[in-house]
């Protein structure tokens, strides 16, 4: 019999689970509680549920944890960068920001990625499996447990595309935002998308009020081909739709992620088309200097053209802002530090 994933369960599921063993109601309550208000690391830390139970639960549950094999601190701004390794053995990237208005964790979504983003590491050797909720989860309560200080914020910015990984990513905002776990304002969790427009529709229906960023990266469906192959797919006409549908039924104002990288996107012709193509959007820009990985040869923007495009973007009624580069000495870009691993791996 294949165990259940027990910290991917809701509470009324679990219930429902040890109803079928001939347990009752309130247990659910306290196992839930030690999952994840808690944060237990084994079912044997549940020091108010017999060790007869606890032998039981071992039975019927996996209980899936992370361990820490690596992490990195800047000196310039306390960023940590965290490699975790699955219960598989497989290697995930998460990120911890410190910010004024709180702590901030980026998560992986998926082992790798299949979108093919040009600029992306974490796409590189393309994708191994999908995260589930509870591989999600443990992210955010490691990194909890480590700093020791509270996480206020979510972002599903790691590697991965969270909506090529629908059910599990959506499963897991529920568990992270619902009550008796970490209490986190759906308010103050961000997805990322590089646009798959039908899930996009779907999540603007599921009730939820998380902040949806899309990356946008170009104004035009030509250039933004040359950077991101779901383009191909998926038109920025469908796409802005789906954001406008987005804002209509959450209220939620949708953030658009914009890498500039020299050459490509980053002329004031560009940042004219994206001023007219965002102009009736209520959205606002992030503007991110693209991080230059090695085995590609994109280049940064210069901070000269940065600053025009943003002067140019503001002028014409966009509201603007540069997103400051976290953990520049500690291997920056999405997907490095897991690929510097990978490839020490193979040659170690
Ligand atoms: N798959 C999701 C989330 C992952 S990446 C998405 O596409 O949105 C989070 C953001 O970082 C995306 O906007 C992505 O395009 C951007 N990104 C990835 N690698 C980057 C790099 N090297 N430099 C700048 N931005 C990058």
């Amino acid at each position: 019999m294949e165990k259940t994933d027990i910290k991917s369960l809701t509470c009324e599921e679990l219930a429902e689970r040890l109803k079928d063993m001939g347990l009752p109601a309130f247990r659910a309550r306290q196992i839930y509680q030690w999952l994840h208000e808690k944060q237990a690391v084994s079912f044997d830390d549940m020091t108010n549920i017999s060790r007869e139970l606890r032998e039981r639960l071992k039975e019927y549950f996996e209980f899936v944890t992370l361990s820490q094999v690596d992490v990195r601190i800047s000196r310039a701004d306390g960023t940590r960068k965290y490699l975790f390794a699955l219960p598989d053995g497989h290697v995930i990237e998460s990120v911890l920001m410190k910010y004024k208005y709180g702590n901030s964790v980026c998560i992986s979504s998926q082992v790798g990625c299949r979108m093919g983003c040009r600029f992306c590491a974490s796409t590189l050797d393309g994708l191994a499996r999908n995260l589930r909720p509870s591989e999600m989860l443990e992210q955010t309560y490691q990194i909890q447990k480590d700093v020791g200080e509270r996480i206020s914020h979510v972002v599903v910015m790691g590697s991965g595309e969270p909506l090529d990984n629908y059910d599990n990513f959506v499963r897991f905002i529920r568990l992270l935002t619902g009550k008796g776990g970490l209490n986190i304002s759906q308010r103050n969790v961000t997805v990322s998308t590089c646009g798959i427009v039908p899930n996009m529709k779907r999540l603007a229906q599921e009730h939820l009020q998380i902040t949806l960023a899309l990356s946008l990266h170009a104004p035009s469906d030509e250039v933004r081909k040359r950077l991101m192959p779901s383009a191909n797919t998926y038109h920025l006409k469908d796409i802005l739709e789906a954001c406008r549908e987005y804002f209509e039924v959450t209220g939620r104002r949708v953030t658009f992620e914009y890498s500039l990288v020299k050459g490509v996107n980053d002329n004031l012709e560009e940042a004219k088309a994206l001023a007219g193509l965002l102009k009736d959007m209520h959205g606002h820009v992030n503007l991110i200097p693209v991080n230059p990985i090695k085995e590609r040869e994109y280049v940064q923007s210069t901070p000269q053209s940065v600053q025009e495009f943003k002067n140019y973007l503001e002028k014409n009624g966009i509201h603007v802002t540069i997103r400051r580069e976290m953990g520049r000495d500690i291997g920056g870009a999405c997907g490095q530090l897991r690929k510097s691993y990978l490839n020490q791996k193979k040659e170690g």
